[in-house]
């Protein structure tokens, strides 16, 4: 039997629940939420660093930066009233060399610039903060950056938006295709729905093109795998240390994070795999395995900044390397302090493919009654909340922009 709804949602991570809700808070009824997989959390939302952002990377004028800062307050406030923990340690960006100072303070400007609290400190004013960190005469302190539980945020949400009996979650149903006349054909059966909102993470392209949307991009995964510190080596950090990032790649390089049950992580990683949902070895491989392939040695050819970071993240995999990347940011590491940690997570990274770029940006493109959110890289964790906010009155503005 054919469902209706007025409001269909696919796919059930942070986007997807923070659409709904914003869907809710404007009045909206009788929105359904598709979710392939059988709980929460399966992917991005559930396998990411739970760091909030405070949004000193984002270039001024991107929608990154834009709801990051306000993302930022609207998530801690949640997380508050939810008693979801969260930790407000603040972080600290170091430099590791005399050649990363002139990053560093190109940081601190677009920090200014983005409107976000954000200090340079000498080393003396580190060792107060992070006293097991190094830096070359100056450092990035970030008071507004926190820790929270992504799972935690996204099981509170859920309850939230479940209760008001408006909205429901179908687990374990998929979205298959577009069939016209808005109908979608999902493996638990044709809905006809008003307005559809494609929140579909590492397959968010794949719905866009059922819709004739995005044709101009490709998406590479990039697996982001984690490292641990031991129980008794866990007390070298107590919030977040991040390096000076490669400007050219939208990655922010290995970094510490003390995660609110105290262990702490150090990670993530980025290296290209052959599958959208490959997080073990040969896991998720296939036909469009040979695609991806295609896709990395193309940007290879054609991508410096591609090219250094695919084989910088390559090296990585050798214990002995990530060792000396990491512990150029806290010295007093030793190769014991490191274990490996079972923590991995993907990234929907797309390429704009008539530019063989990496896009930076989340893209957000509207075709009729479906709107498509892409790219929802990090910080869209953080964002989540206040970027709804611009989808939903995306989704309701009558002129829309054309489709890319
Ligand atoms: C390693 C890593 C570290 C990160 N660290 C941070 C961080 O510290 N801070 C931060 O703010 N952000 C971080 N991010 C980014 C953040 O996790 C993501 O931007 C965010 O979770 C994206 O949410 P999403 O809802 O778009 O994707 P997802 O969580 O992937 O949700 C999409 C959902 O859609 C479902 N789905 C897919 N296809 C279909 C279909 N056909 N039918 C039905 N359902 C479908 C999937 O099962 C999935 O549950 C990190 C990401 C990674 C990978």
């Amino acid at each position: 039997m054919e469902r209706s709804c007025d409001f269909l949602v696919v796919g059930g991570g942070i986007v997807g629940l923070t659409i709904a809700n914003e869907l809710l808070l404007r009045g909206c009824k009788n929105i359904l939420v598709l979710e392939k997989e059988k709980n929460l959390g399966a992917h991005s939302s559930g396998r990411n660093s739970g760091v909030l952002h405070a949004g000193i990377y984002y270039t001024p004028d991107s929608l990154k930066a834009r709801y990051c800062i306000e993302g930022n307050r609207l998530m801690r406030d949640f997380c508050r009233e939810n008693k979801v923990a969260i930790s407000e340690c603040g972080k600290v960006i170091v430099a590791d060399s005399e050649e990363k100072l002139e990053g560093l303070h190109a940081l601190q400007q677009r920090a200014q610039r983005n409107g976000v609290e954000s200090y340079l400190v000498d080393e003396k004013e580190l060792a107060e903060i992070e006293p097991h960190a190094a830096t070359f005469e100056k450092a990035i302190y970030s008071p507004s950056t926190s820790v929270f539980d992504p799972m935690g945020v996204l099981e509170a949400l859920y309850s939230k938006v479940k209760r008001t009996g408006e909205v429901r979650v179908l687990f374990d149903t998929a979205f298959i295709e577009e069939k016209g006349g808005r109908v979608a054909l999902t493996s638990g059966g044709e809905i006809s729905y008003g307005k559809l909102i494609n929140a579909a993470g590492l397959h968010a392209d794949v719905v866009a093109r059922h819709f004739g949307v995005g044709a101009r991009y490709r998406s590479i995964p990039f697996m982001g795998s984690y490292r641990e510190l031991t129980e008794e080596s866990s007390y070298l950090v107590r919030g977040n240390i991040y390096p000076v990032p490669d400007a050219r790649m939208p990655f922010l390089g290995v970094h510490f994070t003390r995660s609110t049950s105290g262990r702490v992580f150090i990670g993530p990683t980025a290296v290209p795999v052959l599958g959208r949902e490959s997080y073990g070895f040969l896991e998720d491989l296939g036909l469009e395995s040979f695609r991806f392939l295609y896709r990395n040695a193309s940007m290879f050819m054609s991508d410096s900044g591609f090219r250094a970071n695919a084989l910088s993240e390559a090296k990585k995999y050798l214990g002995a390397h990530f060792y000396s990347e990491a512990r150029k940011l806290v010295p007093g590491l030793t190769p014991r302090d490191l274990i490996s940690s079972a923590k991995t997570g993907i990234r929907s990274q797309l390429v704009d493919w008539e530019e063989k770029k990496l896009v930076t940006d989340y893209v957000v493109c509207k075709e009729g009654d479906s709107l498509h959110v892409l790219n929802a890289i990090s910080p869209a964790f953080t964002s989540s909340m206040s970027f709804a906010k611009y989808v939903v009155d995306m989704l309701f503005e009558e002129k829309a922009p054309e489709a890319q």
